[in-house]
């Protein structure tokens, strides 16, 4: 089975064969149809977010039931699925409490499965994890079958690799943010995948105004087809005072969904009263942002994190499933790179030159 893996950090990733033991009780075997380039991996090949190493990267997937151990019973072989990155254990805290996209046990165990072995051996015998228990950089994986929500066969797998990521996250966190309602005037900073669904939702929300705030004008341009109404090229000047340029009193809502000391102060400067900022892009490790503490109080401003859609992701994957087919969300067009798993490498140089919209990696 070929992979890409990480063995050291910063690196690129590396094509190898691997051994690949069946599925567990609890365990599905997957055959990759299609996965996401997402920043998130980008993290981890760069040091700016750990991993224990050696492990398959990736974790925006969706591919084909192929096995599965014993005492599976909500998917069978032939079922296709997006992969969700956190397989709720069911029993922790989070889990109990509602919040099973954060769950403990998944954090716990991280890179192994849930019964803290691994299920992949390099050529040498050693032990290779997974990211997320998936690492879907791969032509097929063994994780927990609780990753897997079956979907109806007219979603094409690219399509459905990004919702297990990018759309259910930028989905996600506006339609789950505490007090979203029509006519709101809304502010994404970052139109990456995750940002372009931010604004989608927003307009499914009936936003009046949703301003797209990034540093790369042919994004800005890309995100219009998504949306938003309004356009702040961050390289030109001050986002904030652009914002404030549009809207008087600052925005009610913003989203900060590419992660930076300098994006989160950005996105809390630009709210109104009462407004609410949420963090949902993941800052490198350490970061921290200076937060205005006067205006915080006398303009009663809020500010939350965001983690992959505020919600149970299976729910929010019902969601936009039901919003694609309805033609209501629209995710073919995200898709605007597709690569072999051999050339993965320049997936994510296309994401560091900033390009448009979602590289994929498609499988046959
Ligand atoms: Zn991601
Ligand atoms: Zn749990």
């Amino acid at each position: 089975m070929k992979a890409a893996l990480l063995r050291t950090a910063p690196s690129k990733l590396l094509i190898e064969d691997l051994e690949q033991e069946g599925p567990r009780a609890g365990e599905v075997l997957v055959r990759m149809g299609a996965a996401g380039v997402c920043a998130s991996d980008h993290h981890v090949m760069e040091g700016v977010a750990m991993l224990p190493l050696p492990a398959v990267l990736g974790h925006e997937g969706a591919g084909t039931v192929e096995a599965v151990g014993a005492g599976v019973t909500h998917v069978k072989p032939g079922d296709r699925c997006i992969l969700s990155f956190v397989s709720n254990c069911g029993h922790c805290r989070q889990c109990r409490s509602g919040s099973p996209q954060l769950c403990d046990t998944n954090a716990l165990t991280g890179v192994r499965q849930y019964d803290g072995t691994t299920r992949l051996r390099d050529a040498n015998g050693g032990e290779v994890g997974q990211m997320s228990k998936l690492g879907v950089f791969a032509e097929s994986l063994v994780g927990p079958a609780q990753a897997c929500y079956p979907i109806p066969d007219e979603i094409p797998m690219e399509v459905a690799a990004l919702m297990g990521c990018s759309v259910a996250t930028g989905y996600g966190t506006v339609a789950h943010a505490p007090g979203v309602h029509p006519g709101m005037t809304v502010a994404v900073f970052g139109v990456g995948g995750v940002g372009l669904n931010a604004v989608q939702a927003a307009k499914v929300l009936n936003a009046s105004r949703i301003i797209a705030v990034d540093v790369s004008e042919s994004k800005l341009e890309f995100a219009t087809r998504f949306g938003a109404t309004d356009r702040v090229d961050a390289s030109a000047g001050d986002p904030v005072e652009q914002i404030r340029d549009l809207l008087g009193g600052g925005v009610e809502f913003a989203f900060d969904t590419f992660g930076s000391a300098t994006t989160t102060q950005q996105a809390v400067d630009a709210l109104g009263k009462n407004g609410l900022a949420v963090i949902a892009g993941l800052a490198p490790v350490g970061e921290r942002a200076g937060i205005n503490l006067v205006d915080l109080v006398r303009q009663q401003k809020r500010v939350m994190g965001a983690y992959y859609g505020l919600s149970s992701p299976h729910e929010t994957f019902r969601t936009i499933v039901d919003l694609y087919l309805r033609d209501v969300i629209d995710v073919d067009t995200l898709v605007q790179r597709r690569y072999p798993l051999a050339e993965i490498n320049e997936g994510f140089a296309a994401l560091e030159r900033g390009e448009n919209g979602r590289g994929v990696v498609v499988f046959d």
